[in-house]
Parts: C-alpha cells; structure tokens; sequence
C-alpha cells in the first residue's frame, strides 16, 4: 500500500492502521472470509456454542486506512499482507 495515497472522498491523507476484534481478555486483526457467514442465531450460540464457524484457508487479515480529515475508513483484504 501507497503511503502517500489520498483519500476518495477529500483529498487528505490517509494512515495505516487495523481494526481490533476484541473479545475477552485479546485483541486480534480483524479478518474478512470468503462465502456467507452461516445464520445461527443468539439462541443457537448459547447452546451450541459461541462463534461462527470458519475455515482458517479462507480468511485474510485486513488492513485499513483512515483519513486524518474526514475520518473514511478504507479497507484492504490482501493475502500478501495477511500474518
Ligand atoms: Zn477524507
């Protein structure tokens, strides 16, 4: 990713950074999933589980940029950035 890229919507300059998913005691990056995530429902969590289930192959890491003026979240799900 460019540094010096700008933002689509204002110009401004746009900054590296990720979005937590914090849950419990850890935070990890936020990921994106190919496919449709299944359709369980709160009830379903409670007695089956907690989460939806995934498959570690298709997940990618995203990265996000925020522009330090208007504030627009851009977001990439690259594989060649992903841990
Ligand atoms: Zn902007």
């Amino acid at each position: 990713m460019n540094e010096a890229q700008k933002c689509s919507e204002c110009g401004g300059k746009l900054e590296t950074g990720f979005i937590p998913d914090i849950s419990m005691a850890a935070a990890f990056k936020t990921s994106w999933h190919r496919g449709e995530a299944d359709d369980k429902t709160i009830l379903d969590y409670v007695k089956y589980g907690p989460g939806l289930k995934y498959d570690r192959s298709k997940v990618i890491a995203i990265q996000a940029f925020r522009c330090t003026q208007c504030g627009l979240l851009k977001m990439y799900a690259n594989p060649s950035t992903s841990d």
